[in-house]
């Protein structure tokens, strides 16, 4: 007995001696990477397999319900064996490199980890929320967000990020649609691929460069009444022509990853999707990289009331495509009895290992799996002043200017004495906004700070009232200041002392992200009474709104003569409102969502439908699609903004009446500055098809071009119709165009009124 139990280890120590020479060999090899992959797999155990397939949460820091101890000492011992394939929210060289080592040193085969993280809007440094860079509408910088963000995180031992958020949403209940581009299917689809482009760069094992994910897949942005983890109902024409062209543009872009959904899509959960993720995503549209779940979103098709049980909920994940298990621990409980069982073929399960090793390989993971944990590096690169110029930059131009009677902004520079009013204006948290795992607390410059740059003005602050009580943070639930106003009168007398007042508002950065739906999406708590009371004792007053998603604001709109919409702009916000309110910066974004007046109107979108009684009738007669107590018109259209200089449009031309299946056609407008500053004007091209196999929306945004004029100055913007821009998914259920005849508008908002006609034969 004791000969042949030497004899087994003596096999066994040469088995991974022979394991890790292959490795050797491998790591010097000129095979291309498919072939590499081909190798390794030959080495794995069906066990190793599964391991691979196998993503647990770092054991310190969580983004879901947590580990109990006992589980975690669990995983732990799963990772020494080899059992998991990926981590996420570890960060930092110094942990990284601690579990990086225990897979590359301690296990058989030695197969580095993908270390992911939710990089959605930065790592330390932040830039701003997903939603305010969306109201830039410049491409570049957004790709430039990305990449900076990238760059910071690489530097700090990741290399996968669950970024971009790709959903569309309608509805400003729903807490992340901060994380959104916001409810537009062309701008969301600009922007994924931005973003992708960003994150991702030209060469994969740069190391400044990590995989992104396109999340999540689908249809989560249209959770029934804007409630979080809610049931998805939608129609198959609502999925392609609005929730699905940004995935599809990530998917083109090259984007690595996709995580499904939590919610269930016409009561099939996006986890067990077969039609989504096989059919749609690895079919039809040929996806090259790896499916995650979402957090234990296997295991939770149980309590959707879909899977009997883990084993089922297995089965149902692995053949509709879910490559990876986040926090399920069902693949690596439950795959490897089924593959025996002959319930789930062992082919699954070398597809999915092949899109995850090749992804490992394409990060150059396997040349050097510690390539992202050089300490050096993350000193020089993390906080560094080219990452703080970079997320001041994509600040800047995220902030839009929603009202600016009498000119009163920008401010003169001297002689003024202005009163600062709100906490939000002293906070130097709020601004990091909602999902900033890795960033310090605190760490972003406040309101005042930005302000106080400034010295030529003397600055009084009074804080007015708290926005929350007690803990605000990303686990627990915030509770809102309704009644405390015991501040209130300091306030106002310091507004009534000064010349100007600045009243910054709005939401606490916890109150939008995950798990933060809201029914009433008004000024938070006592600030719309703080707010009056304030404008009460100085019609002078400059409404500076902080918050994660639409407000409803009828009050202020109709009332305070300046608005500035500055989201959370992250790291650098103080001194990007600053420098917008001191007219450094002239501001340029445009909304990607409607504002509407009250919750009743959601979900309320630019481009919806028409119904058979649009129209209000002459003698007031109630039979028309209209509310009795609210009329139709949002608070602020999709693609509305203002500059400190003003625009016109004229001119519009086309080089034919209609065109035909091989041709297009020209469109060619002018745009001048007529103000007396230089600004940046958002170009939007939008058309309506007037009838179709299906009906068409009354309008949908085709194309955009931000530009630059100097005052007096003209541009002439010139963008094409063909065949391709008017394709949608048709009654036919297929992606085609229709011939008939379409309006073209084109202005600075999606209600521009220019317009000319065209057709196609
Ligand atoms: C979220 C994902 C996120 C994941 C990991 C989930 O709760 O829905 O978007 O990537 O957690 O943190």
């Amino acid at each position: 007995m004791k000969t042949i139990k030497i004899i087994l280890i003596f096999l066994f120590a040469i088995t991974i001696m022979s394991c890790n020479i292959n490795r050797k060999k491998e790591i010097k090899t000129n095979k291309t990477i498919a072939q590499r992959v081909d190798s390794v797999l030959a080495l794995m155990t069906l066990k190793e397999k599964i391991g691979q397939m196998n993503q647990y949460n770092g054991f310190w820091n969580v983004t879901g319900p947590a580990p109990k101890n006992g589980d975690a000492d669990k995983k732990y011992k799963q990772l020494k064996a080899g059992l998991v394939g990926s981590m996420l929210n570890v960060s930092g060289v110094k942990n990284v490199k601690a579990v990086q080592k225990i897979a590359v040193e301690e296990t058989r085969l030695g197969i580095p980890l993908i270390i992911g993280l939710d990089v959605i809007h930065g790592f330390k440094t932040l830039s701003p929320i997903p939603l305010a860079e969306s109201a830039s509408w410049d491409m570049k910088a957004i790709k430039n967000s990305a990449h900076t963000a990238a760059t910071e995180a690489a530097a700090a031992g990741i290399n996968w990020t669950f970024a971009p958020m790709v959903d569309i949403t309608r509805d400003p209940r729903w807490g992340r649609v901060m994380e959104s581009a916001g409810e537009d299917p062309y701008l969301g689809s600009q922007i994924a691929i931005a973003r992708v482009k960003g994150f991702q760069g030209d060469d994969l094992s740069a190391v400044n460069t990590i995989a992104a994910c396109a999340k999540h897949f689908a249809g989560y942005g249209f959770v029934e009444a804007g409630r979080e983890y809610n049931r998805v109902d939608l129609s198959l024409s609502r999925l392609q022509n609005t929730v699905l062209p940004p995935f599809k543009a990530a998917n083109d872009a090259g984007v690595k990853t996709f995580m499904n959904a939590f919610n269930d899509l016409n009561g099939i959960p996006a986890t067990a999707n077969k039609n989504l993720l096989r059919d749609i995503l690895k079919g039809q549209w040929d996806f090259k990289g790896f499916v995650v779940s979402d957090w234990a979103s296997i295991t939770q098709m149980i309590k959707h009331g879909y899977a009997k049980n883990n084993e089922l909920a297995t089965q149902y994940a692995i053949k509709a495509g879910v490559d990876m298990d986040m926090e399920s621990s069902d693949y690596v409980n439950h795959l490897e009895k089924l593959v025996k069982q002959d319930k789930v073929s062992v082919n699954l399960i070398d597809d999915a290992v092949k899109r995850i090793l090749t992804i490992k390989f394409e990060l150059g993971l396997f040349d050097n799996p510690y390539k992202y944990c050089d300490e050096k590096r993350e000193k020089t690169i993390v906080k560094s002043s080219k990452i703080n110029k970079a997320v001041l930059d994509m600040a800047k131009k995220s902030i839009v200017l929603l009202k600016n009677e009498k000119k009163l902004l920008p401010l003169k520079k001297k002689g003024l004495k202005i009163a600062v009013i709100g906490a939000l204006a002293n906070n130097k948290d709020s601004p990091l906004g909602s999902w900033r795992l890795s960033a310090d607390a605190n760490s972003a410059v406040s309101v005042i700070e930005g302000l106080k740059k400034y010295k030529g003005n003397k600055i009084n602050y009074a804080k007015g009232a708290n926005v929350t009580v007690g803990r605000a943070d990303f686990i627990h639930e915030l509770k809102i200041n309704n009644t405390d106003k015991s501040e209130f009168n300091k306030a106002i007398q310091t507004a009534k002392n000064a010349d100007i007042v600045l009243i910054v508002l709005g939401e606490n950065a916890f109150e939008t992200g995950e798990g933060r739906s809201r029914t009433s999406i008004g000024l938070p708590g006592v600030q719309q009474d703080l707010l009056e009371k304030i404008y009460k004792a100085n019609k002078n007053t400059v409404l500076i709104l902080m918050n994660g998603r639409p407000l409803t604001i009828n009050w202020a709109a109709k009332n305070i003569p300046a608005i500035l919409e500055t989201w959370q702009l992250g790291t650098q916000a103080g001194n990007a409102i600053a420098q917008v309110v001191y007219g450094d910066y002239n501001p340029s974004g445009k909304l990607p969502i409607t504002f509407p007046k009250n919750v009743g109107q959601i979900p309320i979108y630019y481009n919806h439908l028409n119904t058979g009684r649009p129209d209000k009738p002459d003698d007031n007669q109630v039979w028309w699609s209209h509310y009795s107590d609210v009329s139709n018109a949002p608070l602020y259209p999709f693609g509305y903004g203002l500059s400190y200089t003003t625009f016109s449009y004229s001119n519009l031309r086309k080089s034919n009446e209609s065109f035909n299946e091989n041709g297009k056609i020209n469109f060619k407008i002018d745009v001048k500055n007529t103000g007396t500053r230089e600004g940046e004007e958002v170009v939007q091209w939008y058309l309506h098809d007037l009838f179709g196999s299906l009906v068409r929306p009354v309008r949908e945004l085709k194309g955009f071009n931000k530009i630059s004029l100097k005052p007096n100055e003209t541009k002439t913007i010139s963008f094409t119709v063909d065949k391709k821009t008017i394709s949608y998914f048709t009654a036919n259920k297929k992606w085609e165009a229709e011939s008939g005849d379409f309006k073209l508008f084109v202005g600075g908002n999606s209600n521009a009124k220019l317009s000319t006609d065209f057709s196609y034969k």
